[in-house]
């Protein structure tokens, strides 16, 4: 045989090498006999860190998707035309992009109302096709009822479907199908990942149906996990409950040390009410007093171990203006209809000496009092 021929045929017997760890399955296609036919359609370390996940979140099926947004997208495309999709108001500037975009081309009413009031529960329609909503929410933390939410809606509509992004809860301290959701989705990009080093999502369902279509919607419209951050999100898995509990604890700690500062007015943290959610780290909001909102560039500048951007879940300290950020996609209107000002600041804990954070903030706040005066 021609030695190119031999090369293009070389491969080791690893049938009997019974790794530790699952090796990357860096192959687009797999031999006619294989489960997993052509990586758009499935691989192992895909379906290896969907099955870890669904553990997590305590659901029947997941299925893992190139990115968040990709998990949102496929939530979406359970909706026909007409007919509403109830949004909660406060709530991720893409994702609120996304649904206005989708609804447009659907011809589909969106409504978005404040559902942390329990009244406007009551103003959810009669043709509502899907309600989806974070809890707590991104920006202000709020709390949303699922249970309410999904039995006031199916009395109405007993096919409506429920989505909770379920990102900023994470799966160790929240599971929405529990509390009567369809539908609980990832950013995996975030939490899952932890090191700001991965795309990802999740979309996980008790409903077998549902289960389908999203494995036909990857499949067709090309949105898999890509092998090599399957395996990356799976190593980071291992250490998730551990950062987790060490996130809530520092988060818990900032919490009470921000409210002391003379220079921030208020502080959100969500309700941890034990039943529905059980816990929460990474990430607080403050408002800035006032009349420093106009340093906020000077604030993130001083700080040195705050890294600027939409980092979050991470293992340093990240800094962020939702305004000019994470909602940056908002018209005016937009921003001021969901009461998002200029002096709102997101933190995220990293796991530097929590010592150290707080000097870093007290001295940035001291730099900026100087410019002031
Ligand atoms: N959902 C929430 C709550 C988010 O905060 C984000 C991103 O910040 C997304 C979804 C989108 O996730 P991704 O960036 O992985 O597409």
């Amino acid at each position: 045989m021609d030695k190119i021929s031999k090369l293009l045929h070389s491969r080791i017997d690893d049938s009997e090498a019974y790794p530790v760890v699952t090796p990357i399955y860096q192959s687009s296609a797999f031999q006619s006999n294989s489960p997993f036919f052509y990586t758009r359609k499935n691989n192992p370390n895909v379906a290896e860190i969907e099955n870890a996940v669904a553990i997590l979140e305590e659901a029947k099926y997941c299925v893992g998707t190139s990115t968040g947004m990709s998990a949102i997208a496929m939530a979406l495309e359970q909706m026909g035309p007409g007919g509403t999709l109830v949004v909660n108001k406060d709530v991720y500037g893409c994702s609120l992009k996304t649904f206005q975009k989708f609804t447009d081309k659907l011809g589909i009413q969106l409504l978005a109302l404040d559902l942390s009031i329990a009244e406007n529960i009551l103003l959810i329609p009669a043709d509502t096709q899907m309600v989806i909503f974070e809890t707590p929410t991104n920006p202000f933390l709020k709390h949303l009822d699922i249970k309410k939410i999904s039995v006031h809606t199916k009395k109405l509509n007993p096919n409506a479907l429920i989505v909770v992004d379920n990102t900023w809860a994470t799966p160790l301290f929240q599971q929405p199908l529990k509390w009567g959701a369809d539908i609980t989705l990832h950013s995996g990009t975030k939490y899952f990942s932890g090191h700001s080093d991965v795309m990802a999502g999740f979309i996980l369902t008790d409903n077998e149906k549902l289960h389908k279509d999203f494995c036909d919607h990857r499949f067709f419209f090309g949105a898999i996990l890509e092998p090599f951050s399957a395996w990356l999100l799976k190593r980071s898995l291992q250490t998730f409950a551990l950062r987790m509990r060490e996130h809530q604890r520092v988060t818990l700690e900032m919490k009470t040390f921000l409210e002391s500062l003379p220079q921030i007015k208020k502080v959100y943290y969500p309700l941890i009410d034990g039943k529905q959610l059980t816990g929460y780290g990474t990430l607080l909001f403050f408002d800035m007093r006032e009349d420093l909102i106009q340093h906020y560039p000077e604030f993130a500048k001083a700080l040195k171990l705050f890294d600027t951007g939409t980092g979050m879940a991470c293992v340093t300290c990240m800094i962020a203006q939702p305004y000019s950020g994470s909602h940056s996609s908002l018209s005016e209107n937009e921003k001021l209809d969901m009461g998002l000002g200029k002096g709102l600041v997101r933190l995220n804990f990293g796991f530097e000496d929590i010592e150290d954070i707080k000097t870093d903030i007290k001295n940035a706040f001291s730099i900026i009092e100087k410019i002031q005066k």
